[in-house]
């Protein structure tokens, strides 16, 4: 059996490692002259930029298993204790994301009334049943409306820059919504899961949190773990090779791509689209259109990422892991990474790096525009929140017009959809961040899961 994959992202590539590990032969078709996809590790003089993902949380099994697999243990780095804090920009100041219940209690991220109000969540229903909700809905009948507004879009920005109006809960916050289903209130289902995964700690003497885990990255970033990747997976990956079509055969598939300019056709018994959602309705379209209808109804949110490194000297190490701006305060910049304090090896000598992610469903339109204005919008509104004017040595800007997959409402519906009309088509698959988790994690997990049901 030979499995074709196409796009050689985290998801293509650990699917083709994983199944070559389990001893299927596999190859990789991957469109850009690099893999990696969105993983984007570049070196700029002192400085280590992520275009993309910039850390992952190491609870992740697959994710161990697999840095174990490739002998990069010893080079995970995990987030330095000055990046403890996280700040949520919010009524003209930066204020403290409280860490405890008791520290919420006494912070001034929300008002007086609206921190009460989430601690009458303890006494909260459970939602209708059988009801895909949006986040806000659920936000709003457990916590309130301010919490919601402040501090749930702050936290969805983070992961998606998406809107809590048209996002799934249960596609986006699973655990939310399994809180409610098993234990009515947030908080207390929160409480309980925490007391067990302790008690599952002390059984197997494992030291770290299991719920939220460590936030790291590579000692070289995330462009490492993509490298051993491509290394392990030399002879299997393609480049500078687009898929264009697919045509069913008796025992598989014909792939028609063009490589290096050439147009190729390929024969595999599997194949699987690891590429972006809407690649993927492009090339099922001409074979099943109403599956491609079901690929194209995901969204993405677009991004702009703006590096910017200062000189030493030139402006203090900011505190804490970087902040979030949820979209009630009208600012283009969705959060900053204050990643020189946070993982101090990707900036050398005492240099100041900060990342900052523009755009989101709240602006899409400020993607569009050029890199000197990007990066003069992300300056101008870094002054008006922090107060910060240093002219920065390095500036760079990314430009993603499909950056996060957005798992609004009936995404779930939409993936047992395609579940189903995927049948209609054997040896043929589906992975990726549009389906069942868009962190690196979830790609990894996801594609794991794929392998071990292929090989
Ligand atoms: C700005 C940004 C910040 C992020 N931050 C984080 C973070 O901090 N932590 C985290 O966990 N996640 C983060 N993510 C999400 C994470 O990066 C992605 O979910 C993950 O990398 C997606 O991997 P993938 O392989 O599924 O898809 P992709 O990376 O999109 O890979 C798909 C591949 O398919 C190829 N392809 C497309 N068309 C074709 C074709 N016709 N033929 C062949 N190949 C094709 C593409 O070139 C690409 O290489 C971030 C994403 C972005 C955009």
């Amino acid at each position: 059996m030979t499995v074709a994959i196409i796009g050689g992202g985290i998801s293509g590539l650990v699917l083709a490692h994983r199944l070559r590990s389990r001893g299927t032969a596999a190859v990789v078709l991957e469109s850009s002259s690099r893999v990696g996809g969105n993983v984007q590790t570049r070196t700029r003089g002192e400085y280590l930029l992520e275009a993309g993902p910039n850390s992952f949380l190491d609870r992740e099994p697959a994710t161990r298993s697999l840095a174990g697999t490739l002998g990069l243990e010893t080079r995970i780095r995990a987030a330095d204790a000055a990046a403890k804090n996280r700040y949520i920009f919010t009524r003209g100041a930066l204020r403290v994301l409280p860490a405890s219940p008791p520290a919420f209690l006494k912070s001034d991220l929300i008002s007086l009334p609206a921190r009460l109000r989430v601690l009458g969540e303890l006494f909260s229903g459970r939602g209708p049943r059988g009801v895909d909700e949006s986040l806000a809905q659920l936000g709003r009948r457990h916590l309130g409306r301010e919490a919601t507004t402040v501090l749930l879009d702050a936290v969805q920005t983070g992961i998606y820059a998406g809107d809590p109006e048209r996002l799934s809960a249960e596609a986006t916050f699973p655990q939310l919504v399994k809180f409610e289903r098993d234990h009515r209130s947030l908080i207390l289902g929160a409480i309980r899961a925490q007391r067990a995964a302790r008690e599952a700690a002390k059984g197997d003497g494992a030291a770290k949190p299991q719920l939220t885990g460590l936030l790291s990255t590579f000692d070289g970033g995330l462009g490492v773990l993509v490298d051993a990747l491509a290394a392990a997976l030399s002879d299997t990956v393609r480049t500078d090779a687009k898929v264009e079509g697919l045509t069913p055969t008796p025992d598989g598939w014909r792939i028609q791509a063009r490589e290096r300019g050439q147009p190729v056709e390929l024969s595999a018994s599997q194949v699987v689209l690891a590429v972006p959602a809407h690649v993927a309705a492009d090339l099922l379209r001409p074979l099943d259109a109403p599956m491609a209808a079901t690929l194209g109804a995901i969204e993405y949110a677009p991004m702009a990422v703006v590096h910017l490194g200062f000189a030493p000297g030139t402006t203090p190490k900011p505190d804490g892991f970087g902040f979030l701006v949820p979209a009630v305060e009208g600012k283009a910049v969705l959060g900053t990474i204050h990643v020189s304090t946070t993982f101090p090896f990707r900036a050398q000598g005492g240099r100041v790096l900060l990342t900052c992610l523009l755009g989101g469903t709240r602006r899409p339109d400020v993607v569009a525009r050029d890199e000197d204005a990007l990066a003069a919008l992300a300056r101008e509104e870094l002054k008006a929140m922090t107060g910060l004017t240093a002219t920065p040595e390095l500036t760079e800007v990314v430009r993603w017009p499909r950056g996060i997959p957005q798992y609004t409402v009936g995404h779930l519906g939409r993936v047992a959809s395609l579940d189903g009309q995927l049948k209609r088509w054997p040896g043929l698959h589906l992975t990726g961040n549009a389906y069942r988790g868009v962190g690196v994690n979830d790609c990894i997990r996801d594609a794991t899961r794929l392998a071990d049901a292929l090989g």
